[in-house]
């Protein structure tokens, strides 16, 4: 017979085993001849194909057909299984599997009303962690009582791509959340349904239908939910991040606007003739798409369910008019268009049809309408010696419309925030607090623009701290309790973190630069990256362009084109549309654009979009570093947004963007769980009583339970040069990272003992408690 080993794994005629395709990612087949390296499989998809010993995987025929909860209780643990084991669980709509602590979700994109009624979060209350099925909820739980019991913050992190669930999961930890600290006799409005209400109003004004999703968040989400002693909420507070302006006038066929507008056009009668509205096909700035309705929504419905929502998180029915009357203004705004006047080079509303609504928006924006009028077609430049009037022509009058609408939707959504945040209340006194953030995955387009820079900084952000966290707190431990563990190296992302963010000389350091000389193009710009960064590894210029430029992320490369970089970075209020509305006699649209410093309301001075999400993310990552985190990874399926399609290869895609295969290799690595000597011989004794005589020190008498319930420690030695340079490794070549799970798993011990701890392997504990029940 012969024999040969793959993968670390010895391979035989009728080995069962994975091997790479190029359609599905992994077939699975049986080994019919072995030939050298060389391997001839049988694969079930009836194929037959040859391929090299090192590139196949074996397959563990014990898995049982519905797949195992938690990863960590994987025989094999590499891609394949890993894939096969979600996708078999998805068959049987189990949408989530642990993989150590991390929750994986997987988009069912079908409603499981049994998975999250009332009578579910009854059953997770209290339970240990792992002993039911996954779910946000045991999360939810684990959070609620480390930080009630240990009295530290805790943070949910949900992750995924746009569609894969994150704020789906979210409401979901939310409701949960409110269910623990909410008060047994509401009364009246009370906070926790104020932060769960929260969640519809900023999802009418933040959540538009794209490509990727019917409900896409267009903004990231931080919720801090606080606790009193007691643990029962006692305030809230949400912190959003760069929402999509650019929507509100530009929208592309077949995505939508935001909700909020459909909603308006969609209201009752009266309103409709209040805010002289009609059929939302009428308007410019949601006429651009052929697509106005979503399938099983409501509009009409929904402008009540928030009119509701509104009510409940505090926001007064003036206030709501208010609020309604300028998205009518904005729709209305869209639809002035301007012609040639007849000066040079200047503008006029084009036609009677834009009188009309340009009156229109004087009237409800409730400001004048020559000077309305003249803020979108003229700019006044004021000069040490003289103020000049300068028209503006047709196309740039156009922009200034677009400018207008973009920063009073930006400044509306921000009221809203900063109204639901003093209407919940912030509790002073508050020492613990659970944080859920819901904010944009990774994202790599055709075209990646200063959007997709900064969503992938934050996801850069986010990984680095999920690195330090699993990594390092793991080693951190192990140091400590002189467990011998050769160190698991992981690259760390800190160079591509200062290639962007550096002060100064990074690339937001460079673009703020730019934006602030007025000669800058585009073009210059991305010279003066290619110059900065041409020995940068991070970096490089791609061939064939003279203004895209590549950065190397941890999960994977993105080209950006910088052509609309320095217009997107530059965040300011034109002066006299800052006049205009500051002049409102609606006082809400007044408070909206509050006067400015006297300084900067001279000129229209530059602030950098980029450089303040950077000190937002500082921010967002110093509380984060207070809290214990938890993640949940969200996967979406299928690009269909379909229910029961599971494509391999872009579920694989996620799991290893989302550092999920990396997570999986650490925590199997490691021994996620452990006890104190003295709490593990409480517990456990009873499994054999005779090592509890009394005779021996406790560490003796563990290592002896340990031998006694067939899980004695061997001496864990972790190969570093097999495993090193992970992060490149589960990018590119697949099979150095599945080489490396194997030889983890064959070479780790079952568990250890520190100096004053058990440690075990995933999934251990729960056997052990499984068996205590038994005697
Ligand atoms: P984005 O980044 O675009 O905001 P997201 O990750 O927040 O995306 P969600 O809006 O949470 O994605 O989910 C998209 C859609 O998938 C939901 O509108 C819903 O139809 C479906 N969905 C997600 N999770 C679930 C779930 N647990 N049960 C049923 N349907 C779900
Ligand atoms: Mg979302």
């Amino acid at each position: 017979m012969i024999i040969v080993k793959a993968a670390a794994v010895t391979l035989v005629v009728g080995s069962l085993v994975w091997v790479e395709d190029p359609e599905v990612t992994w077939i699975d087949g049986e080994v019919v001849e072995v030939n050298g390296d060389q391997i001839k499989v049988l694969c079930t998809s009836g194929k037959t194909v040859v391929v090299k010993a090192s590139n196949v995987y074996p397959k563990d025929a014990e898995v049982p057909s519905c797949g195992v909860d938690d990863m960590t209780k994987l025989a094999y643990l590499h891609e394949p299984g890993v894939l096969q084991n979600l996708k078999s669980r998805y068959d049987m709509n189990e949408i989530y599997t642990y993989t150590g602590n991390i929750l994986i979700a997987v988009n069912p994109f079908r409603r499981l009303p049994h998975l999250y009624d009332s009578h579910m979060m009854a059953q997770y209350k209290g339970a240990a962690f792992g002993e039911l099925s996954p779910h946000p909820f045991a999360v939810a739980d684990a959070a609620y009582r480390l930080m009630i019991n240990e009295g530290i913050s805790q943070s949910i992190l949900v992750s995924g791509e746009s569609g894969a669930g994150k704020t789906e999961s979210t409401k979901c930890l939310m409701r949960y959340l409110a269910y623990m600290g909410g008060r047994a006799v509401a009364e009246g409005r009370s906070v926790e349904q104020q932060v769960l209400e929260s969640n519809p109003v900023l999802e009418a004004f933040g959540n538009a239908k794209t490509v990727r999703n019917n409900n896409s968040s267009r903004f990231g989400k931080f919720v801090e939910i606080q606790f009193d002693q007691r643990g029962r909420i006692s305030g809230a507070a949400i912190r959003t991040y760069l929402l999509e302006r650019s929507r509100v006038c530009q929208v592309s066929d077949p995505e939508r606007n935001y909700h909020c507008f459909y909603m308006l056009c969609a209201a009752p009668p009266e309103d409709i003739q209040r805010f002289k509205l009609g059929n939302p096909r009428t308007f410019h700035y949601l006429n651009q798409s052929n697509c106005f309705e979503l399938d099983g929504i409501d509009d009409a419905k929904e402008y009540v369910a928030t009119r509701r929502a509104m009510d409940v998180v505090g926001i007064s029915s003036e206030e709501q008019d208010a609020i309604f009357r300028v998205v009518a203004a904005i729709l209305h705004l869209g639809n002035v268009e301007f012609a040639k006047g007849k000066e040079m080079d200047s503008s006029v509303p084009k036609d009677e049809k834009s009188w009309f609504h340009l009156r229109i928006v004087a009237e409800l924006l409730m400001c004048d309408v020559k000077a309305l009028e003249d803020s979108l077609c003229k700019r006044v430049i004021v000069t040490r010696d003289e103020t000049i009037t300068k028209w503006l022509d047709p196309e740039a009058a156009a922009l200034s419309r677009d400018a207008l609408a973009k920063i009073v939707y930006s400044r509306l959504f921000d009221w809203l925030v900063d109204k639901i945040n003093s209407s919940i209340g912030q509790d002073p006194d508050s020492k613990s607090l659970i944080g859920v953030l819901d904010i944009y995955g990774f994202e790599s387009f055709k075209t990646n623009s200063f959007e997709q820079f900064c969503i992938n900084l934050t996801n850069e952000k986010l990984q680095q701290h999920f690195n330090q966290h699993v990594f390092k707190m793991e080693q951190e431990e192990y140091t400590k309790e002189e467990i011998d563990w050769s160190y698991i190296e992981f690259v760390d992302n800190q160079d591509v973190l200062d290639l962007i963010e550096k002060k100064p000389g990074g690339i937001i350091a460079l673009l703020d630069e730019a934006c602030m000389f007025p000669r800058s193009t585009h073009e210059t710009f991305a010279q003066k990256l290619y110059q900065t960064f041409k020995n940068h590894k991070r970096f490089t210029k791609p061939k064939l362009s003279r203004s895209d430029f590549t950065i190397c992320h941890y999960a994977g490369d993105v080209t950006y084109q910088t052509e609309l970089f320095l217009d997107k970075n530059k965040d300011y209020v034109v002066a006299e549309h800052q006049q205009l509305l500051g002049a409102s006699k609606c006082s809400f649209v007044a408070s909206l654009f509050p006067p400015l410093a006297e300084e900067s309301s001279k000129s229209s001075k530059f602030s950098s979009i980029g450089s303040r999400f950077k000190q937002q993310l500082q921010a967002l990552l110093e509380t984060l570093s207070s809290t214990e985190p938890h993640y949940i990874r969200c996967v979406k399926p299928n690009n269909l947004l379909k229910p029961a399609i599971f494509e391999n290869k872009s579920v694989l895609q996620q799991l290893r963007c989302g550092g999920v295969m990396e997570a999986i290799r650490i925590s199997c690595a490691g021994y996620p769980t452990r006890k104190p000597f003295d709490e593990f011989l409480d517990r456990f004794g009873i499994l054999a009583s005779e090592v509890l005589d009394g005779s021996s020190e406790e560490v003796t008498a563990c290592k002896r339970l340990l031998e006694k319930v067939g899980l004695e420690g061997y001496q864990l030695s972790l190969r570093q040069g097999i495993i090193g340079s992970t992060l490149d490794s589960i990018l590119v070549p697949i099979t150095g990272i599945a080489a490396a799970l194997l030889e983890i798993y064959l070479l780790s011990s079952k568990s250890c003992i520190g100096k004053t701890k058990v440690f075990l392997r995933a999934g251990q504990m729960a056997d052990l408690d499984g068996r205590r029940s038994e005697v």
